[in-house]
């Protein structure tokens, strides 16, 4: 290794937002992170939003808070709606 050219790298904490922390080498003091593997859905397998800037809650206050069976129903009607266009379309 050259000398003098080389950021320290320590052992610092890792802090997340979620309130885990850990050891960790980097050439920074501290890390804070929004999520790690404690708190993001892929590791706990729970569905969670992460909405930082109340984007969702703009979308449901606009739309509607929408579920699983709400939009199953809506793409049932779709279809249902869809469904004699075609049938009308292919006889004439
Ligand atoms: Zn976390």
């Amino acid at each position: 290794m050259k000398a003098g050219i080389h950021p320290k790298y320590t052992e610092i904490d890792v802090r997340c937002a979620c309130g885990a922390t850990w050891k960790s080498f980097s050439t920074k003091d501290e890390l804070h992170l929004d999520i790690c593997n404690n708190c993001h859905p892929f590791y706990t397998g729970r569905q969670k939003l992460i909405d930082t800037e109340g984007r969702v809650e703009r979308f449901t206050k606009r739309f509607g808070v929408q579920t699983t069976e709400s939009r199953k129903a809506q793409t049932a009607a779709n279809k249902a709606a869809k469904a004699p266009k075609k049938k009308a379309g292919a006889t004439a």
